[in-house]
């Protein structure tokens, strides 16, 4: 799924941020017309990459992964690879 953050846009808005060094606040592309500056996604204002999807756009769902394997089970089988092992 996208990620909820940064709408999969990649890139976090900064708190009172700048014009971007990059477009000057124009959101184009410096070389390439028609194309959204690569820096501030289009933007305009300096941004960050994405922490909750780090830079991804995609959010990793990590609470269907705690669900479908318990920590209970998780734990037995490590004992149980230790167990072998010796
Ligand atoms: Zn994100
Ligand atoms: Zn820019």
């Amino acid at each position: 799924m996208l990620c909820t953050t940064c709408a999969g846009k990649k890139v976090q808005k900064v708190e009172n941020a700048d014009k971007c060094p990059k477009c000057y606040g124009t959101g184009e592309h410096s070389d390439v017309v028609g194309e959204i500056c690569v820096q501030c996604m289009g933007t305009g204002v300096q941004s960050i990459s994405c922490k909750t999807c780090n830079g991804d756009g995609i959010q990793q769902n990590t609470m269907t992964l705690s669900v479908t394997i318990p920590k209970s089970v998780d734990t037995g089988m490590l004992l149980r690879i230790r167990d072998k092992g010796h």
